[in-house]
């Protein structure tokens, strides 16, 4: 847990979000922001920076939100249309919350490439 980091609270209830689907070790809320009709967080509850450092500290963790993202996908009614799987990485790729986290985008039809 680190206490500056957003999604270390949502993790902890001190901030709040509307939750979608929750393990032991895996949370996914709706993203505040969303940039698709099915926009949801899937995050570790454990805090990494990074998916990266996440999936070399832990690579079954990195299975579970890997897992996680497919199940939000069903309670959302995207498995069958489609959906994509988003992990912002760095500057390049602005990324602006440094704890782990994988966006699961659907319900409508993404572009390729991305912006
Ligand atoms: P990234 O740019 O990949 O780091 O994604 C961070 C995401 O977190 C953005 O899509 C934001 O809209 C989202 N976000 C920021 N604050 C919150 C919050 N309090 N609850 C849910 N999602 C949030
Ligand atoms: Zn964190």
């Amino acid at each position: 847990m680190s206490t500056d980091c957003l999604f270390c609270r949502i993790v902890e209830g001190s901030v709040p979000s509307t939750i979608v689907h929750e393990t032991d070790s895996v949370l996914a809320f709706r993203d505040i922001d969303p940039q698709a009709d099915t926009h949801i967080l899937v995050i570790p509850k454990e805090h990494f920076p990074d998916a990266a450092s996440m999936a070399a500290a832990d690579p079954k963790l990195a299975g579970e939100v890997l897992a996680a993202a497919g199940e939000v996908a069903k309670i959302d009614g995207v498995d069958a249309s489609g959906y994509r799987l988003v992990f912002n990485t760095g500057a390049d790729a602005n990324q602006t919350v440094f704890h782990a986290h994988c966006h699961v985008l659907g319900g409508r039809n993404l572009q390729w490439p991305p912006g």
